[in-house]
């Protein structure tokens, strides 16, 4: 008999993602262990990384579900209350705007923007309380064995697991032991991320502003604070990575047009490089892949973190469910079910924001007018309207049943 450790579920990755999911699995009495290199620690202000994650309903409501909202959490996160796309891109329509208001649909904001440092340590505390085991180590690979998995770890004794949730991010190691290709591309920008206070309000409105190299969005932050997603060529990105902070704010508050007031205090500035990918497929050879290491996409509409909470709910569900019913957790049932659902939710998604973006850097004037005529579009009709807003926050079918109203 194997003497090496056994568990019904092994999830590779600390992030929030694996993370997340770990908690949800463990919830539903499966044995459960996470194992990751790195767990989130705390970092001075100042020396964070700048993502803050526009969190929409069901994300919030998978908070609520796991105990984690409304908590202290709340306190350093703002409402989204006002979503607003706007075309300042120097073309012909340039100026063409549409806001979208929460009271359009609900009585609730469309979500809550949470830096992502507070959600990482308060996803890890909740984790450590759930009472699962960790390893800190990495995982090599997850080939079959019988009719589970070994999890092979750089320096521990390995695993063994009947299904492997693989959160381990856009390199992950583990969808390369399970012989999943990927596509991937990258495009010609950083997006430089930081936050930063303001002497004007921002009326719990987010602004994405569509430039000639990429998106500038704002998301508002608790007192006069936001933070900012700022899309540049990689040489504009070098150049304003090496101002100083308050040359950074007088060129930030230029790009803003002044709308936001004075701007200072600009911390947390870090540069992300651009890029684009997917898996050939969510799941094979009882490894499930959740996160950055299934699809990765620029940080346009709010979307990668939001993807990735649902990855891991509907893996837990998958999973949780074929046990209740005595079925194989890691078998091809729940393999399928669980592509099926995740494809159609990230692939439109990650077409519409490359095409959001690449129509942002072609050269074809008239793509740019194209751009800005959808947005007019969207802007007065009405059921067009509403169908962008409820997607946008969320799919409208197929939800995680943990984040269903
Ligand atoms: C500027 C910017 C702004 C963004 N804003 C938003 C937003 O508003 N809304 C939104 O939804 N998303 C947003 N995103 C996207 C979001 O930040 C990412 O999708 C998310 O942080 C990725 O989480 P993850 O857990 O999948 O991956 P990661 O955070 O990369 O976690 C991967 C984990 O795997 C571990 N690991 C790596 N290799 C191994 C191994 N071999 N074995 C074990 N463990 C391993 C790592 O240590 C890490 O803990 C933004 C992204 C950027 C760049």
């Amino acid at each position: 008999m194997s003497d090496l450790k056994e568990y019904d579920v092994v999830v590779v990755g600390g992030g929030p993602a694996g993370l997340s999911a770990a908690c949800l699995l463990a919830e539903q009495k499966l044995s459960t262990a996470i194992v990751s290199p790195f767990y989130p620690k705390p970092v001075p202000q100042g020396q964070r990384d700048p993502r803050t994650i526009a969190m929409m309903q069901p994300s919030v409501r998978l908070m609520e579900h796991m105990g984690l909202w409304p908590t202290e959490l709340e306190s350093v996160s703002s409402p989204l209350k006002h979503l607003r796309l706007l075309d300042d891109s120097g073309n012909l329509l340039s100026g063409t705007e549409v806001t979208f208001n929460c009271q359009e649909l609900s009585d609730q904001p469309f979500g809550w923007n949470v830096p992502l440092p507070d959600l990482s340590l308060a996803l890890l505390a909740l984790a450590k309380k759930s009472g699962f085991d960790f390893y800190e180590d990495e995982a090599l690979g997850a080939p079959l064995k019988g009719d589970g998995v070994l999890v092979q770890l750089k320096n521990l004794d390995d695993l063994v697991a009947k299904v492997v949730v693989a959160a381990d991010g856009r390199a992950s190691n583990l969808r390369k032991s399970a012989g999943i290709g990927i596509a991937q591309w990258s495009y010609d920008q950083v997006a430089i991320g930081a936050v930063f206070a303001h002497s004007g309000p921002h009326n719990d409105m987010s602004t994405e502003c569509h430039k000639q190299d990429g998106p500038l969005t704002t998301v508002p932050m608790p007192d006069n604070h936001s933070s900012l997603v700022w899309m540049v060529r990689p040489e504009r990105g070098k150049e304003l990575m090496s101002l100083s902070a308050k040359s950074f704010a007088g060129e930030l508050q230029l790009e803003l047009h002044g709308e936001l007031g004075i701007i200072s205090d600009v911390i947390n500035r870090k540069s992300f490089p651009m890029q684009g990918m997917n898996a050939m497929t969510y799941a094979s050879n009882r490894v499930i892949l959740i996160g950055e290491a299934a699809h990765v996409v620029p940080p346009i509409g709010a979307q990668g973190l939001n993807m990735s909470l649902r990855d891991g709910a509907m893996a837990a569900e998958l999973i949780g469910d074929a046990c209740r019913f005595g079925e194989d957790i890691g078998g091809d049932k729940v393999l399928t079910k669980y592509d099926t659902n995740r494809r159609r939710d990230v692939w439109p998604r990650q077409k519409v924001i490359d095409l959001m973006n690449r129509s942002l850097l072609s050269k074809l004037p008239f793509i740019h007018d194209a751009r800005a005529l959808g947005l007019n579009l969207v802007d007065r009709i009405t059921p067009l309207r509403n169908a962008v807003m409820r997607e946008g926050i969320s799919p409208t079918e197929n939800l995680p049943r943990v984040m269903q109203t």
